[in-house]
């Protein structure tokens, strides 16, 4: 049987706009750092996948099932990482896509980690914490073959959180007999958590943001100041509102922030700690006192100097590309911006931090929570902080040598940084058998 009949679409895999897009953009990486098109046609698909089906009693006595999903991109460099999701649309696609992000993410850092994701097609809001619970513990059960500190240890993404870790750790212990902390990461403290970790992949951000700023000016290009420069954030959960509340201390104005339930905006900039006291009691940002409602439509074509898409994939597409204005643009979720959305915007001029690295700050802590569990020994907040800027800063530069030296857009340019580790740990272990 011959090769090169170039690559074909899956039936399987590429159902989702995230999974195509994470396709091309991996193709684009491929054909211009000139990548060995075995290993292409190896990293175009993930390794391993599993559907399982959750059943649970819902609080009204009732049985109801629901379809669960954990994929392994790629394991080459270590263990496979990567959060799990609870989100109505959630489907193996995505989470095929979301895993193939994590593959590169984690390579691009520096960590000896591969790439997983997983997910239940749920909305969560509709679960009580019973509920979730007896889902998480159930999916843990369904997975617990495929997971392990020393095989793919999972964390939380969007619709799950530290306690959501805590249940998944404890099944996965009680079935083994003993305590299993380093099966997960993003637990609670008390548990083995890592201080900083909940705030690592906000935080991390608004670091890639700081360098953006400095490598524009160091490269002679306008850039705008952070300090007293305007802000708007789209999807105030674990990562927009830690990196809402970052910028803020450094002195931007925040001017709008949003979550599903719609925006709120300030044209003088939002008291982002009190709107998230205001979160806290209340749940959503709508209702605000001191600013005015906004569509999440409006907050992304506001005039802004920086925009942090923070919530989920596909929010800037070719269909409303045109109306974004913001200077410098922080990929805090991942795949907000399509890739033919992100070349219009580079050709107009505007720097985008991508993704994979502007948001691996969540990982970094996470393998600084499994490396501490290993050893049994906790790092202070001040350690983390200074070790995750460390990693970041020179992963940022990683990925700026590369833009420059190809001349490309820096999601590409991110993508050869990562692809180009996993590439050579590929060759170096060979095809088995
Ligand atoms: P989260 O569930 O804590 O928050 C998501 C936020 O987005 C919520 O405010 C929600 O209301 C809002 N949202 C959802 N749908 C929206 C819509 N259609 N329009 C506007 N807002 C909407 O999730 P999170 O952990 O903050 O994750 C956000 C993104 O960051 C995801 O893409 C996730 O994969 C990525 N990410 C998260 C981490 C992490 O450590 N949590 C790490 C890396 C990447």
């Amino acid at each position: 049987m011959s090769g090169g009949d170039g690559y074909l679409s899956s039936h399987l895999w590429d159902t989702s706009d995230l999974y195509r897009n994470a396709v091309t953009e991996l193709l684009e990486a491929a054909n211009v750092m000139k990548l060995d098109p075995n290993i292409a046609e190896r990293l175009r698909v993930p390794k391993r996948a599993m559907i399982v089906s959750v059943p649970i009693r819902l609080d009204d006595g009732h049985i109801k099932t629901f379809e669960g999903y954990r994929v392994q991109h790629n394991m080459t460099l270590g263990p496979g990482k990567g959060g799990i999701r609870f989100h109505p649309e959630v489907n193996l696609s995505e989470v095929a896509g979301l895993a193939m992000l994590m593959t590169f993410k984690c390579s691009l850092v520096g960590l000896p980690l591969g790439g997983a994701k997983g997910g239940i097609r749920v909305d969560p809001s509709q679960l009580s914490r019973q509920e979730a619970q007896a889902l998480m513990r159930r999916y843990t059960t369904e997975i617990n073959m495929i997971i392990g500190p020393d095989k793919d240890i999972p964390a939380p993404d969007v619709g799950t959180d530290s306690r959501h870790m805590a249940w998944m750790m404890d099944t996965f212990s009680q079935e083994k007999g003993f305590a299993v902390p380093g099966v997960v990461t993003g637990k609670p403290i008390e548990i083995g958590g890592s201080l900083g970790r909940a705030e690592s992949t906000g935080r991390g951000v608004v670091y890639t943001i700081q360098y953006a700023v400095q490598f524009l000016k160091d490269n002679g290009k306008s850039a705008p100041k952070i300090d007293g420069g305007t802000v708007a954030v789209h999807g105030f959960g674990k990562v927009g509102a830690v990196a809402a509340e970052e910028i803020y201390h450094l002195g931007a104005k925040v001017v709008a922030v949003s979550d599903a339930s719609g925006g709120i905006y300030n044209k003088n900039g939002l008291n982002i700690p009190d709107v998230m006291k205001w979160v806290e009691k209340n749940r959503v940002v709508a209702g605000y006192k001191e600013a005015e409602p906004i569509s999440n439509d409006e907050l992304l074509a506001l005039p802004v100097d920086f925009l942090i898409p923070a919530a989920i994939d596909g929010v800037i597409t070719m269909k409303n590309v045109g109306r974004v204005k913001a200077k410098i643009i922080a990929e805090g979720a991942n795949g907000p911006i399509t890739a033919d959305a992100m070349k219009d915007l580079e050709g107009r001029g505007a720097f985008i931090i991508p993704d994979v690295l502007c948001n691996a700050g969540g990982v970094i802590v996470s393998y600084f929570e499994w490396v501490q569990g290993i050893q049994n020994f906790f790092w202070s907040e001040t350690e983390v902080n200074n070790k995750l800027a460390e990693v970041m800063s020179n992963a940022f530069k990683r990925v700026t040598d590369n833009y420059l030296k190809y001349k490309c857009g820096m999601k590409t340019a991110a993508l050869i940084t990562g692809v180009d580790r996993l590439n050579k740990a590929m060759l170096l272990r060979g095809l088995f058998p």
